[in-house]
């Protein structure tokens, strides 16, 4: 089965279960208009992330990379109205187009856009305030410190997702490294021992093609 096959499939799917949705597509359309690369999570991915925060009522989240905003819309929409996301992104244009998104969506300000590098945003955020739910989807490389200061910042109970972790298969693939590639297989190595989190890989096949998203929940 190639990708085309795949892609056919979340469209497939989604005509069921997703409706069309001017405020998702005018996002991307102003992404791809501003230049920004077509890396967003997929509409299926989206609101499975944004099914995920509902279910266990998330009412603060935090996301690290937010590229144009379109995985944040999905999870600004999750919160309740006294909710609150914290999104985190090293590229200032990229931090300006999702700001325009989130407007445009009406989550703005309770979806806020903090510029600068995720890890550094993510040392600052301060204990006391803990989040339910954290996505990781920014640069690759660094998904173990990303992670290790979300076990921090998370609630007892609470979800950390960690994107693109399976690659087309490649971090399973003896023969295959490059830096993306590492960086999962440390996040991976270091869970092997984690006390503090109970986590699973779930691949994922659509129209991104093989991938799929790290699980964990905070003992
Ligand atoms: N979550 C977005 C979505 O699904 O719509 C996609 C995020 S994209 C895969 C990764 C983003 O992380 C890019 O916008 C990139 O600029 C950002 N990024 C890369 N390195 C970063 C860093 N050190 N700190 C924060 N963001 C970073």
């Amino acid at each position: 089965t190639n990708i085309e096959d795949w892609a056919r499939s979340d469209i497939y799917h989604n005509s069921f279960l997703i409706p069309q949705d001017p405020v998702l597509d005018a996002a991307l359309k102003n992404s791809v208009a501003n230049g920004l690369p077509e890396i967003a999570v997929s509409a299926a991915q989206g609101k499975f992330l944004h099914l995920q925060a509902r279910s266990i009522r998330a009412k603060r989240i935090l996301e690290v990379g937010t590229l144009g905003g379109y995985s944040t819309i999905w999870l600004g929409r999750a919160l309740p109205e006294d909710g609150e996301l914290i999104t985190l992104e090293i590229n200032s244009k990229h931090a300006k187009i999702a700001e325009e998104n989130l407007h445009n969506a009406g989550l703005f300000p309770k979806c806020k856009v903090i510029t600068g590098p995720g890890h550094e945003s993510m040392v600052n955020l301060p204990s006391e305030s803990k989040f339910d739910f954290i996505f990781i989807d920014a640069d690759k490389p660094s998904n173990l410190k990303y992670f290790t200061e979300a076990k921090r910042l998370v609630r007892q109970g609470g979800i950390i997702i960690v994107d693109n972790v399976v690659r087309f298969g490649r971090v399973a693939d003896p023969e295959q490294s490059d830096a993306n590639i590492e960086g999962v297989r440390l996040l991976l190595n270091a869970l092997k021992s984690d006390q503090d989190v109970d986590a699973t890989t779930m691949a994922t096949v659509g129209e991104k093609g093989y991938d799929g998203f790290i699980y964990a929940i905070r003992n």
